[in-house]
């Protein structure tokens, strides 16, 4: 497909990130189809991560989520989900490869600096999850 969606996350955000993580994925060749800066509440938060609730790390993680301004995106490229993906680095930045986004400003597992789909299918909900068809361009 060729439509992803991204977070960056509140820890990025307020640390001042959103610029260079940007830069970072114009240059890789995402162009922008919708973006906003908005603070989830605890409750979207949660429900933005029902696939994890139960684990050990999930109110956490929904508390740190709704914790500040993020900035949610919706992005295009070909192969978008998976090269979106190679550009972030693995989830735990301890893990992640040289020169990837959450290598570069992750700052823990959770505060791991940005979100982004993991198929095609989560990038159409997640994407209608905050942006109304006006609102994509
Ligand atoms: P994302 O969905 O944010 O792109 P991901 O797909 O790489 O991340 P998931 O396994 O879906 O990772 O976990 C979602 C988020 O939950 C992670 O990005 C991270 O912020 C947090 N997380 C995942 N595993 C842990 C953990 N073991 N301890 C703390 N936080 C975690």
């Amino acid at each position: 497909g060729k439509l992803t969606f991204t977070m960056i996350k509140p820890t990025a955000f307020k640390n001042n990130y959103a610029g260079p993580i940007l830069k970072m994925i114009n240059e890789a060749g995402f162009v922008i189809k919708a973006m906003k800066l908005t603070q989830l509440t605890p409750s979207q938060a949660g429900a933005f991560y029902a696939v994890h609730k139960g684990k050990p790390f999930y109110e956490s993680l929904v508390e740190f989520m709704s914790s500040g301004p993020i900035i949610a995106a919706v992005l295009e490229k070909e192969n978008a989900v998976e090269d979106y993906r190679a550009l972030i680095g693995a989830t735990n930045p301890e893990n992640a490869e040289e020169g990837t986004i959450r290598k570069l400003y992750a700052t823990s597992l959770q505060q791991n600096a940005v979100h982004g789909s993991d198929s095609d299918e989560n990038a159409a909900i997640e994407s209608d999850f905050f942006f109304s068809k006006t609102e994509r361009y």
